[in-house]
């Protein structure tokens, strides 16, 4: 067990010990403030699970607003495909659903307070000339030539800013604070920009936009939020949120910084995930290899699951790099549980089974999960020739594989011991494609009569009533475990994994032609899939979720027992 689960993090102890002074009057208002500038990602959930979980156990609200303070890379698909994500991770916002660029108005009359009260001012340098001026951490920053403007003349730039009088790039309002300042954040820091574009929202009603910096902090202040909960890149930018907040003289939220999730072979960055759709190496923002919310759901993931893994991971103050493994224990935690098991042939080689009449059929019965037995039984078509896996036989059976080979009885789950009587070849390429077989009818249901046991079990599916079926094995995202680790002048998209993706012809168990795109199953031995949206009856497609080996609880073993 890990620590998260069997004791409160530091952010639910300190929201305990406001409630307990009375800081905020025992009110708990939490917000998630994406920017819709892309789809979320698993990252991004731990912030929800955070955020709408400390709502819940507090007894308040959690906001869901929109940091959509820059009209150049948001849009309205990104809006909704946020809200069906934190609807399907199963937290509700309610009424409380904000928009940054709602307060638009209200930060520009900040802004023009600030101005008044001598504390921001127009500058005319350059976004380089900017940058230039701000020194670094060894020097300090250089004053802008414009920084002692009169309060009128930069009320009156501000004005023509915001009639749209002024061209992109001429202007911008700072905020006059120390360009000597240790910390960077604070060397005038740009509150607004010019910006001719069409915001989602607002249309054309604003030529200019607050910087997020300025945006973020007073939506928390408008918003009353007591606890902004956020990660910890944007702790350097506290004291820039109190320095407005405290020159506004304006209701202060408490900011809370935590450790983003960092997950090894894939990277959990929207600028990054947007070159991957964009550029074409996956297929869209909910391909199943996408560290995104869509694309695990698509990949066959479950809310629980994911929220399951939040909890377990816990929230620190330490940047770390959570191990995919242990996510993906997560899900088959939950995935073995709820799953119906079926059986399919991802890779197959047909056995006649030569005493088994010909053109019979029969009933086979198998439980559908023997860890829920609530879940039932169902019946599966036998018959004279079936597939089984290539990889259940060979010709020359290693040690310890105990499965079929020339002469060797195993058993056909549910169904009958064989005995492989026969192997056919291809003649030219001498490669196995049949095999002959005998079955002992004294066995049905996979036991014997006599107590003679065989030790393999294979899965089979009968030739005659196999459904055909597309099969998407998916496999890690990236090859390295940290795909920043590149060479010079490499990428990170220079170590996208080729065998990421692997499609195969399956057979499957009739009837699996019949589910519908979301149902999930355990294919025995193979791991668990879930209907694509792509599948159709005539041609169902399945995508793996993931296999059944599990790396993880191995791992955890040795790391006990050492
Ligand atoms: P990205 O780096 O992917 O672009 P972001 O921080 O720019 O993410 P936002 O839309 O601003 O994306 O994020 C909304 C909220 O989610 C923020 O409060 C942010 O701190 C949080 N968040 C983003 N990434 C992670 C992560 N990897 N782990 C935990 N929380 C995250
Ligand atoms: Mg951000």
């Amino acid at each position: 067990m890990t620590q998260a689960e069997t004791s409160v993090d530091f952010v639910r102890g300190i929201i305990a010990d406001d409630n307990r002074s009375g800081k905020f009057d025992g009110r708990v208002i939490t917000r998630f403030p994406p920017e819709p500038n892309g789809y979320l990602h698993i990252g991004h959930a731990k912030s929800i699970c955070l955020n709408f979980g400390i709502a819940a156990e507090f007894d308040g609200a959690c906001n869901l607003r929109f940091d959509d303070t820059n009209p150049s890379k948001e849009e309205v698909e990104y809006v909704e495909s946020i809200q069906e994500d934190v609807r399907w991770l199963g937290f509700d916002w309610g009424q409380n659903l904000f928009y940054a660029s709602d307060y638009f108005g209200q930060l520009y009359e900040y802004a023009t307070q600030l101005i008044e009260n001598g504390k921001a001012y127009v500058c005319d340098l350059t976004g380089d000339e900017i940058r230039e001026y701000r020194g670094n951490l060894a020097e300090p920053g250089k004053e802008s030539p414009y920084r002692d403007r009169s309060v009128e003349e930069n009320l009156w730039l501000f004005q023509q800013m915001r009639a749209g009088e002024s061209d992109e790039g001429t202007h911008t309002l700072r905020a006059k604070i120390d360009m000597a300042s240790p910390n960077l954040n604070l060397r005038d820091p740009v509150l607004y920009r010019i910006q001719k574009e069409t915001h989602h929202r607002t249309g054309d009603e604003w030529p200019i936009y607050p910087m997020y910096d300025f945006a973020h902090g007073q939506s928390d202040s408008i918003e009353n939020i007591t606890h902004s909960v956020c990660t910890l890149e944007f702790e350097d930018h506290r004291p820039l949120y109190d320095w407005f907040l405290d020159e506004l003289g304006i209701y202060h939220s408490q900011q809370i910084e935590f450790a983003r999730l960092n997950l090894t072979y894939t990277v959990l960055s929207k600028r990054r995930l947007i070159q991957l759709v964009e550029e074409g190496y996956v297929n869209g923002w909910d391909d199943p290899r996408m560290p995104t919310i869509s694309g695990l759901r698509r990949r066959g993931y479950t809310p629980e699951a994911v929220r399951n893994f939040c909890d377990r991971i816990g929230v620190a103050k330490r940047d770390n790099t959570v191990d995919m493994a242990l996510l993906e224990y997560t899900l088959r935690e939950d995935l073995n549980k709820r799953s119906p098991r079926v059986m399919s042939v991802l890779d197959p080689l047909k056995v006649v089974i030569e005493n088994y009449p010909e053109g019979k059929s029969e009933k086979i019965v198998s439980v559908n999960n023997p860890e829920d037995m609530s879940m039932g039984e169902r019946s599966i078509p036998f018959s004279r020739t079936v597939y089984i896996e290539k990889d259940d036989f060979r010709e020359e059976p290693p040690p310890k594989f105990y499965r079929l080979s020339p002469g060797r009885e195993v058993r056909l789950k549910d169904a009958y011991y064989i005995t492989c009587t026969g192997v056919v070849k291809d003649e030219t390429t001498g490669k196995v494609i049949e095999l002959r077989a005998t079955y002992d009818p004294e066995t049905y249901g996979g036991t014997s009569v006599d107590g003679r046991k065989v030790r393999g079990t294979s899965h089979w599916v009968s030739v005659d009533h196999a459904v055909d079926a597309e099969v998407r094995i998916y496999d890690h995202l990236f090859a390295k475990e940290d795909p920043d680790v590149v060479p010079e002048g490499g990428d990170f998209k220079d170590n996208l994994n080729s065998e990421s993706l692997v499609v195969v012809s399956a057979k499957v168990e009739p009837g699996l032609d019949k589910a519908k795109p979301g149902e999930r199953f355990q294919f025995l031995r193979q791991g668990y899939f879930v209907v694509d949206p792509d599948s159709t009856p005539e041609a169902p497609v399945f995508n793996r979720t993931v296999a059944l080996r599990d790396t993880w609880s191995r791992m955890d073993q040795s790391r006990k027992k050492g």
